[in-house]
């Protein structure tokens, strides 16, 4: 193990005993369980669960009220198929009960809160226990050890960071600078700075590459543009569904694997892919995962709304936690030898879902993809809105070189993938990016079908 691994883990050995968790432990812990049976995993899932119901009755306002609404005791749920008995909790949901979905028994020095971003541009708020940091901190650094990637060897994170409108703290700081960490802008990437980049990239001598897939992606296609590549050992994509296309590129500019990651703001670290490339490999230690269409779990590979339940976190437990992102799971074993159920496909969020005209719900990833097959010389940008059945909203942003028939390979895609819908076509100025500086191609609210809505009273 290298000094600086060395340093950052006792360093975080004894930050973690200072606040009651056991970081150290639960790190040996998951190299180990990482090679359990799925009986033994389904059995770990089984007693946590019992732990945090029984738990989430006693001092969980919120999930004490539900339960009493239900008729149900802790001992009504004692493994994770009976967990169905409860009802999900939907987004609306969360924003409504926040206070109620406190623990009576959270202690503010033993907690932080941490703001998601929240694509619709209302951030959340989550209440973490800084053990269930330590379960995630582990999970993920477990994660990045399937591509080879071990503590302390220095990572490039290519993130939005604070955009300079605030400091980052010193302690922050300091972490980045044992754990390897080092942080590099993703929004100032251009053809004017990708140099910079590159320069900053090899100086570092880090071999490994965390970031948003589209970050990731725009560095890669600007490298290729100009001819240059770097040659690293792995590159992590994140918080952004991830094109085939995408990958493409980036494997060529980085000269490596990619292994994709998932996870969200309410729930870090939730699963990554193994050298196998089959799916992503489910932290099931840290956290349960089920994909659901109309209240009912879904079958083996199929399409639903992805809802966790997160197994460590006391403070704020999201049990049933629909977080909008629509999934397939699957529990057959993967060939590395690993038992954790995969996700199989991130179809993106429930808004990304368009509605053919014969009412099959279809993801829009077909469309970033096509502006890679297809040469639009003057469309710069592009983005699909569904309001109303069998209408098609597109919104344009024109280059100077714009002819109008360059939208004739997006209508025949459309009408491939959707059948014989309308399309109204839009030009606009600009097409504006999430808070976050995401690009979203699609909004459409068919997706929404697949979450569990509350029944109106
Ligand atoms: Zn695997």
């Amino acid at each position: 193990m290298s000094l600086r691994a060395i340093t950052y883990k006792t360093v975080f050995d004894i930050y973690s005993r200072i606040n009651g968790f056991q970081a150290p432990q639960i790190w040996q812990f998951l190299e180990e369980s990482q090679w359990w049976s799925s009986e033994e995993i389904r059995r770990f899932q089984d007693e946590n669960l019992q732990k945090l119901i029984e738990y989430a009755y006693r001092y969980v306002p919120y999930y004490r009220r539900v339960m009493k609404e239900q008729e149900l005791k802790p001992k009504d749920i004692q493994t994770t198929d009976e967990l169905i008995k409860l009802p999900v909790l939907t987004k609306e949901n969360f924003r409504n009960n926040w206070n109620e979905l406190i623990s009576t028994q959270a202690n503010s020095s033993k907690t932080s809160i941490r703001k998601t971003g929240g694509s619709t541009g209302e951030p959340l708020r989550i209440m973490n226990d800084y053990s269930n940091g330590a379960w995630e901190n582990a999970a993920f650094r477990r994660g990045l050890g399937f591509a080879g990637c071990k503590l302390g060897q220095p990572i490039i994170q290519l993130f939005g960071g604070t955009l300079g409108l605030a400091p980052e703290s010193f302690l922050k700081k300091l972490k980045a600078k044992f754990s390897g960490v080092v942080f590099l802008p993703a929004f100032e990437i251009s053809h004017d700075t990708v140099e910079n980049y590159v320069r900053k990239i090899k100086q570092s001598k880090a071999q490994y590459l965390r970031g948003y897939a589209s970050a990731i992606y725009l560095l890669a296609k600007i490298m290729e543009d100009v001819k240059l590549n770097i040659s690293l050992r792995a590159v992590f994509p994140t918080s952004e569904t991830l094109h085939g296309f995408q990958q493409e590129t980036i494997e060529k500019a980085f000269q490596c694997e990619v292994f994709n990651q998932y996870g969200c703001g309410e729930c870090n670290s939730i699963a990554i892919e193994c050298t196998s490339h089959n799916g992503l490999h489910v932290s099931d230690e840290h956290v349960f995962l089920e994909s659901l269409k109309d209240k009912e779990r879904v079958l083996d590979r199929e399409m639903g709304a992805l809802t966790l339940t997160t197994l460590h976190n006391y403070a704020m437990p999201l049990i049933r936690y629909q977080n909008g992102d629509i999934i397939s799971l699957s529990k057959a074993l993967c060939s590395c030898g690993r038992s954790f159920s995969r996700i199989t496909k991130i179809y993106g969020r429930a808004n990304d879902l368009l509605l053919a005209k014969d009412g099959r719900l279809v993801s829009g990833t077909f469309l970033p993809s096509l502006c890679v097959n297809v040469d639009f010389k003057g469309v710069q940008q592009f983005q699909v809105v569904q309001e109303t059945k069998d209408i098609i909203h597109l919104k344009v942003v024109k280059t100077p070189r714009f002819v109008e028939s360059e939208l004739g390979p997006l209508f025949e895609v459309f009408q491939r993938y959707l059948g014989d819908v309308k399309i109204e076509v839009e030009y606009v100025a600009s097409i504006p990016r999430t808070p976050q500086g995401k690009l979203v191609f699609v909004i459409s609210k068919f997706g929404n079908k697949l979450l569990h809505k509350e029944d109106k009273k």
